[in-house]
């Protein structure tokens, strides 16, 4: 224990990366390190939020109507930091956004490191639907992308001991009390409305945790997204339309049913962890229910269906590294991650990594993340796999998604 203790307190700090990775964006490692460390407001920032401009919903699963925060903050490059989950007693410090000479800026411990902005509140947030839910409930906004999570909950929970080790879904679902389903028509209605605002968005986008019943496994969550697919997808012309789903790993049936259905254009299965022994212990019930190589051949098969550069996974970057069955050296854990995104990039499945955040109510809690410097080597070796096998990361870019420094990297 003492001895991770002192590799920790050897990182470098954010401005030491900076000066050793000087081709990596001085935006991306910022982004990295707030998301990783958190971030607070001050008072004075707070004030700085006006409700008919800005956006301050909770981000993901949770939909608390007090105690909002901006969702996400906006940096002078146009790239974005979610900071929706501020993580807690993760042993970081963490950032401060401040007002300091009449801007908004991120601070660190009292220095300034970059202005910001808030993200600017889509039209339809302030409507309600003809069942008189408020629309910014039914679906959340990225500054260029509608956000829809049909099923808020995850049946892996179910089963004790099953969750993901870092996810917090069944906490936030238990704490907002909030229903199961999204219903259908208020959906249908608030994407309807939400279009109608020129030029705010370049996609949709789906998810939600996993739904295990049906026929055959995973059956229910299929129909579920062809159903919402569908209906969302009267507003538009062609049989395809700009849109991602992360949704459980399908198999071969499953996705065939799931393209030919729908105009749904790009699909992501998230296996969070890039080796097979850490994703065994991590995600326990997608191990037990999917299995690891089932998992990968399952992403491949996707290729086949969506096409070369529409599939992808995500990552839980630096989760590899828990305690205490993580790995415990980041050389290593670079190593292995990477050789099993290599696989994957091999195949047309490109990895992309989510930077872990200590979330109040996973199993995880309590946990410290790993270094600066691990971030920005993992974001960096994704990018330099997808510049390899020739794919691109516009299905997940900063534009579309904004939640990964390794696709942020692909923008330049
Ligand atoms: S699959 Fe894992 S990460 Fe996803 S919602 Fe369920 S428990 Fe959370």
């Amino acid at each position: 224990m003492a001895a991770v203790q002192n590799i920790r307190e050897r990182e470098l700090s954010r401005p030491e990366v900076m000066q050793k990775y000087p081709h990596i964006s001085p935006f991306v490692i910022i982004k990295t390190d707030v998301q990783r460390r958190g971030v607070h407001f001050s008072a004075a920032a707070l004030d700085r939020v006006d409700l008919t401009v800005h956006q301050v919903e909770y981000r993901g699963f949770s939909r608390e109507a007090t105690g909002a925060v901006p969702v996400s903050l906006m940096m002078r490059d146009g790239s974005s930091i979610l900071t929706g989950f501020t993580a807690k007693n993760s042993g970081r410090v963490p950032y401060l956004v401040d007002v300091v000479e009449d801007k908004i800026v991120l601070t660190d411990q009292g220095t300034v490191v970059e202005e910001v902005d808030y993200w600017e509140k889509p039209d339809y947030y302030g409507k309600e639907t003809s069942n008189h839910i408020p629309m910014w409930q039914i679906a959340v906004a990225r500054p260029q992308r509608i956000d829809i999570y049909p099923f808020q909950y995850c049946e892996f929970w179910d089963t004790p001991g099953h969750g993901c080790k870092y996810c917090s879904i069944a906490a936030t679902y238990k704490k907002a009390k909030k229903p199961k389903y999204v219903d259908l028509a208020d959906i249908a209605e608030t994407v309807r409305e939400a279009l109608k605002q020129p030029g705010r968005y370049m996609s949709l986008f789906l998810t939600g945790g996993s739904i295990l019943s049906g026929k055959e496994l995973l059956d229910d969550e299929v129909d579920l997204y062809i159903k919402v697919l569908k209906e969302v997808g009267r507003n538009f012309r062609t049989p395809k339309f700009p849109s991602q789903l992360i949704g459980t790993a399908y198999t071969k049936e499953q996705l065939r049913r799931l393209y030919e259905n729908t105009g749904l254009s790009s699909y992501t299965a998230d296996i969070e962890v890039l080796n097979k022994e850490k994703f065994e212990w991590i995600c326990p019930g997608k191990a037990v229910r999917i299995g690891y190589e089932k998992w990968k051949e399952r992403l491949c098969q996707a290729v086949d269906i969506f096409g070369f550069g529409n599939v992808n996974t995500g990552i839980v970057g630096g989760v590899e590294m828990a305690r205490p069955k993580g790995f415990t050296g980041e050389d290593e854990a670079l190593e292995a991650v990477l050789s099993e995104a290599e696989d994957l990039a091999k195949h047309g499945v490109f990895a992309v990594q989510c930077v872990w955040t200590v979330a109040e109510g996973s199993v995880f809690f309590n946990q410290k993340t790993p270094s600066l410097e691990y971030y920005v080597r993992l974001s960096e070796g994704l990018d330099r796999l997808r510049r390899k096998y020739r794919i691109s990361a516009d299905m997940d870019n900063y534009r579309r998604c904004g939640n990964h420094p390794d696709t942020d990297l692909s923008r330049i």
